[in-house]
């Protein structure tokens, strides 16, 4: 009897909320680990990008980027609603006091 096959096949979402730059990401799975609610699957390639398997499931949170050694590897796109305009306080003409 020949070893079976398991197929993972990613949710269709309207969302895309990782970008891995496979360039960039060493594999190591950290992004993987801390991750919620279990977004990602390892690859099946040691050493290559964990793949993007519930991409409806996520929450934003962004702990996957913050424990990324690579900088750049990793990046969340937040959807336009939850992006927050941060702008100095010097730039609104308030005191900090
Ligand atoms: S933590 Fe960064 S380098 Fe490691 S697997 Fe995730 S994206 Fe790749």
């Amino acid at each position: 009897m020949s070893d079976p096959k398991v197929f993972a096949i990613a949710d269709q979402a309207i969302v895309d909320p990782i970008t891995i730059v496979p360039e960039l990401c060493t594999g190591c799975n950290l992004c993987l680990h801390v991750c919620p609610v279990d977004l990602f699957l390892p690859n099946h390639d040691k050493g290559g990008p964990p793949h993007v398997l519930y991409p409806g499931e996520c929450w934003y949170e962004g702990s996957c980027v913050d424990v990324c050694p690579e900088p750049g590897a990793i990046r969340l796109n937040r959807p336009p609603a939850m992006r927050v305009n941060w702008k100095p306080r010097a730039a609104l003409g308030t005191s900090n006091r």
